[in-house]
């Protein structure tokens, strides 16, 4: 396949989640085969088990199946019975469905700027974001690291914290795991997550047994016992062929974990010794604090970030921007009346941002060309590498 005199090297994907499962093939469809066999399709054994091992993984007493890590959102916010008039504070740099999750309840999403280094909430903006309306806190721990969960709960001030961590299962905070860090714990495991379905699937966790049942009863159409309706739930099941394939990949998980830290750890190392970290900044870990690097997420300063992701592109080296434009400046949210400079490391963060490939997968030789072609976007002659 490869030619001696090969110019450009293979195109490296930004992910490729067949990597990820191929590995894993005959044990799944085993599981699958099972769930076909028995016919339990829904709310079968598979999603109880499943249930029970993310309870255990998260250390915390429940863990409610759902249909998405959108749904798991918005579930959260019902059984705390958020609707309109209130107002819940979350990141404006984040994916939609954290604020689309609140005003779908028909209550007010509040954005709160975020801290430059980790591209977390700001606890210091919280406090100033918290009105007599606000219902809840929704910090969110992106690309894989927990946001500073001891000041947010300072700030928060009894008001309960609703932790999305679709993107950190597995992150620690001072020694305990997100979805374990709040009043509820909300999951997705949409394929790109670090534990993907095979389609949609979503959880929530949580400590509190009484929680823990409405949030059952509300992902059922709000039905207990059936056909009796108290409240108006969701359909949101947990597919039991999800469920199935998530155990079996749920044992992989720390080890994929493992992977990314690697990777991420190489890239800072290559990154200082060709000394283009003041150019492309690396992405800060917290004191306290651990990744399990969702995202590699790099910033590109001078304006150039662009101009980077258009190189990368030329030469097939996939990369992704998380997220071009923050919340509060979506046209959907225009009648919140945010403005342009309101939340001004958001916008900035939008601007500067680029993802790179960190899939435990990745081979050294891919990751050396993401590398070869950063050095050269930078200026900087490779030592050892071909002169070009
Ligand atoms: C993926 C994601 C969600 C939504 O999860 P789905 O399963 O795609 O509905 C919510 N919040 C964040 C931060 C996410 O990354």
């Amino acid at each position: 396949m490869s030619h001696p005199n090969q110019e450009s090297p293979a195109p490296v994907p930004m992910l490729d989640v067949n990597r990820q499962n191929a590995p894993l093939l005959a044990e799944i469809e085993r599981a699958v085969a099972e769930i076909a066999r028995t016919g339990a399709f829904v709310h079968g054994p598979a999603c109880k088990k499943f249930e029970e091992q993310m309870a255990a993984y998260c250390g915390v007493k429940h863990a409610i199946g759902c249909a998405s890590g959108s749904d798991a959102l918005l579930l959260a916010l019902m059984a705390l019975e958020v609707g309109p008039g209130d107002e819940v504070v979350l990141p404006s740099f984040t994916f939609f469905a954290t604020a689309s999750s609140v005003w779908r309840l028909g209550a007010r999403p509040v954005f709160a700027d975020i801290l430059p280094g980790t591209f977390n909430i700001d606890p210091a903006d919280v406090a100033r974001k918290i009105t007599r309306a606000t219902k809840a806190v929704m910090p969110v721990h992106l690309f894989g690291q927990c946001a500073q969960m001891d000041e947010l709960t300072a700030a928060a001030g009894g008001l309960p914290i609703i932790e999305d961590a679709a993107q950190s299962i597995g992150a620690e905070y001072r020694g305990d795991r997100a979805g374990g860090l709040g009043l509820m714990g909300c999951f997705s495991f949409y394929p790109t997550k670090n534990l993907g379905a095979w389609g949609d699937a979503g959880l929530v966790t949580t400590n509190d047994a009484t929680i823990a049942d409405k949030l059952r009863i509300l992902r059922d159409h709000g039905q207990s016992p059936r056909y009796h309706h108290s409240v108006v739930g969701l359909n949101s099941r947990l597919d039991s062929m999800q469920a199935a394939i998530l155990s079996v990949k749920m044992s992989r998980l720390d080890d994929w974990a493992a992977g990314r830290e690697q990777n991420a750890r190489r890239y800072a190392a290559q990154f200082a010794r060709l000394g283009i970290d003041k150019q492309l900044k690396l992405p800060p870990v917290a004191e306290g604090c651990n990744s399990v690097w969702n995202q590699f997420t790099i910033r590109v300063s001078g304006g150039r970030r662009d101009e980077l992701q258009q190189r990368l592109n030329e030469r097939k080296i996939g990369s992704a921007v998380y997220y071009p434009i923050p919340l509060h400046l979506q046209i959907c949210f225009a009648q919140l009346g945010c403005q342009r400079g309101s939340l001004p490391h958001s916008e900035q963060a939008a601007e500067e941002v680029l993802s790179l490939p960190i899939y435990a997968e990745m081979t050294r030789a891919e990751q050396d060309s993401v590398i070869a072609a950063l050095a050269e976007f930078c200026g900087v002659a490779q030592p050892g590498a071909k002169a070009a």
